[in-house]
């Protein structure tokens, strides 16, 4: 009898504890915690399968300006709707904050009055098409703009000394289909938004020899040929580490 009172009084002493703990605030902080991990976790998810959609596989028989320095197996396999790896989504963020730096860049120049016109799509032709992001008008001259936005890391490296050679070679199509004779490529840090500028003249040999290498890559793709691997000597990092058909790629060896 007395073992059974004794074991009663345990059990009621533990319920007390456990009523105790659930009115303190460690308990409260603990409830916060796990659910605002939760509710975190579902944010992301969300967020990410929203990025994920933002995928979109287009047919063409045409090039983007914007894809002047890509590796020519990749833009084959693009344009022939290869099996690639999703795009993660936090790289897609990444080109989306690419978009506002543009905004915010291009409010800036609007209310300068320094914009001829924004966001302009290069004349019809049938090997590329683009869009740029301004033409701007500065004592008295028109220059084709291309803004750019950079990983901090590569800004301090390489952005203050010298220009991306693709984005050059982008500006140089631009410069051509507009027939304007100097470009601006302006860069903003990623890190510290520093600004950066380069003022390009108009190429003509640079020029031609982007697009004879398109026009080779087409026929190339029109036949079903795909290019080789390219000599990777003048790339600044292995773009096929990063290269969604990378799997695609060595199968085709
Ligand atoms: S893996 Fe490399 S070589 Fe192959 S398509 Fe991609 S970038 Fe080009």
């Amino acid at each position: 009898m007395h073992r059974l009172w004794k074991a009663r009084k345990m059990r009621c002493l533990r319920w007390k504890g456990i009523l105790a703990f659930i009115k303190s605030s460690e308990f409260k902080k603990l409830y916060l915690f796990f659910y605002g991990y939760i509710y975190f976790c579902m944010l992301v998810e969300k967020i990410d399968e929203f990025y994920r959609e933002r995928e979109p596989d287009k047919k063409r028989d045409y090039f983007y300006v914007s894809e002047v320095g890509d590796c020519p197996r990749k833009i084959f396999f693009k344009i022939k709707n290869a099996p690639k790896e999703p795009m993660e989504p936090r790289v897609n963020r990444i080109f989306h904050n690419g978009d506002h730096v543009h905004i915010r860049l291009m409010s800036v120049l609007y209310s300068l009055g320094l914009v001829t016109a924004s966001e302009i799509e290069i004349p019809p032709d049938k090997l590329f098409h683009g869009r740029a992001d301004a033409i701007v008008h500065i004592n008295k001259e028109n220059y084709v703009l291309e803004i750019k936005s950079m990983n901090p890391f590569i800004f301090e490296k390489r952005a203050m000394s010298k220009p991306d050679i693709n984005h050059i070679m982008q500006l140089q199509l631009y410069m051509h289909y507009f027939n304007i004779s100097k470009g601006i490529i302006l860069v903003e840090s990623k890190g510290n938004q520093e600004l950066k500028e380069f003022i390009i003249q108009k190429d003509e040999k640079m020029i031609d020899d982007i697009l004879s290498k398109f026009t080779e890559l087409k026929e190339k793709i029109d036949n079903n040929e795909l290019p080789p691997v390219p000599d990777k000597t003048g790339w600044d990092f292995d773009k096929c580490l990063y290269c969604v058909y990378r799997k695609t790629c060595r199968k085709a060896r």
